[in-house]
């Protein structure tokens, strides 16, 4: 299976459609806090007004749900999209409405229209039929240049995929690096190959390790998922995060990678806190010696050591989920330790999910990355081996 690709399009001088993923954070006055979500965007966005199409840009944006609410307005989108584009960018009152029809009907080659937030439409997560016909209709060509949406079947980028046939859609530039990195390197990584597994809970990413396991060498775990790994092996987990309902299943998990000869890691030591805050008392233990009613908050340095001896023969990294409470200093040691390791290493080293591409960028070691997944829950989709329902319907069969 290949992705449609936006190259093979003959859209110069046309009207395109590209669904892209502007939902940024803001802070509490409406400005943009980070703003790599439009920035990315712009290769595909470029690409379009270099061949001068006339351009529909459409996102979702926080949750109004099927409501017009002030505070999820794309205009602050609008205006950051100007300044970065160096264009005007024109912004529609509405979705599908008189405003964003006629707009777009009148839109003339190297034109920008901004359509409001695709979720004042309550019919956009319901994949509602209608509005994916109203949407189409505004271009001749529908490019999905929005990973962070492609795992789920909404109007603007699942219904919308069947008003044009296979010469007239595509993944845009951003959405094809996705699969490529995520699926493509997954599938046929360099070896040997490395998972890193942390975050909160075993069951997040439970289906993606099942998945990962047949395909790698080692599996490092972290954070508070180990602790459901090291009680099933008998370990006193004192009050650290642990799903008890997840033990027989992480036995299994183990008992798969024995029998698939995946080398399978837990940490050996913890950094243990009295309770779950900044200020609790701390202190170095083995994961032999967590007092009781103590939670372990981070993987310590014993464990670090281990992990990079573990990583330094391999060729590619894949990590998602940070390896203790990254967010409070006192316990992101371990994740930025990781972090830095695995970003000095000639790997190939793919990051995905949220948490991890936050912890990176926060010790400035993301340009060392080859690549960060953009999107959390469709990344996770992915490596749980799931096609997508907005990229199943840009596929085409290899001759
Ligand atoms: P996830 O969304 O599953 O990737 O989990 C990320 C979250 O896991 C982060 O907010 C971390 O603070 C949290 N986390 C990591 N390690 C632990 C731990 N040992 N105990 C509790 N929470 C943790």
């Amino acid at each position: 299976m290949e992705l449609l690709n936006i190259k093979n399009l003959d859209l110069a001088g046309k009207k395109v459609f590209i669904r892209c993923d502007f939902n940024v954070p803001m802070d509490e006055f409406g400005n943009i806090s980070d703003d790599r979500r439009i920035r990315s965007a712009l290769s595909t966005i470029n690409y379009c007004l270099d061949h001068g199409c006339a351009v529909v840009l459409a996102s979702h944006l926080g949750r109004p749900d099927g409501q017009v609410v002030a505070k999820y307005s794309l205009l602050p989108v609008a205006r950051r999209i100007h300044h970065l584009l160096k264009r005007e960018v024109a912004l529609a009152q509405d979705v599908i409405g008189e405003d964003a029809l006629s707009r777009a009907a009148a839109l003339k080659s190297g034109e920008v229209l901004l359509l409001e937030n695709l979720r004042y439409e309550e019919g956009e997560t319901k994949n509602d039929a209608e509005l994916s016909r109203k949407l189409a209709s505004m271009a001749d060509f529908y490019i999905n240049d929005a990973f962070g949406v492609s795992h789920r079947a909404h109007s603007s980028v699942e219904g919308i995929t069947h008003y044009f046939d296979n010469k007239h859609k595509a993944a845009g530039f951003l959405l094809q690096k996705e699969i490529e990195f995520l699926g493509k390197i997954i599938q046929n990584p360099v070896r040997p190959f490395a998972a890193i597994i942390g975050g909160s809970k075993v069951s997040g990413k439970l289906e993606a390790l099942i998945n990962l396991l047949p395909r790698v060498d080692k599996v490092l775990i972290g954070g508070g998922m180990a602790f459901t790994f090291l009680k099933k092996l008998g370990y006193d987990i004192g009050a650290s995060l642990v799903e008890d309902d997840l033990l027989e299943e992480a036995g299994r998990v183990m008992q798969e990678a024995t029998k698939l000869g995946v080398k399978f890691y837990l940490p050996v030591d913890v950094v243990a806190a009295e309770k779950f805050s900044e200020d609790a008392i701390s202190k170095l233990v083995s994961v032999q010696e967590i007092p009781e009613g103590w939670m372990g908050l981070d993987i310590g340095p014993a464990t670090v050591r281990l992990y990079r001896e573990v990583l330094s023969d391999v060729q590619t990294v894949l990590w998602n989920g940070p390896m203790g409470v990254y967010e409070m200093d006192r316990f992101a040691r371990g994740s930025n330790k990781i972090a830095n390791f695995v970003a000095d290493s000639y790997a190939t080293t793919i990051v995905g999910g949220g948490d991890t591409a936050d912890l990176v960028q926060r010790i400035g070691v993301d340009d060392e990355m080859t690549f960060i997944s953009t999107g959390g829950g469709a990344s996770l989709e992915l490596l749980e081996g799931k096609i997508l329902p907005g990229v199943a319907s840009l596929m085409i069969e290899e001759d």
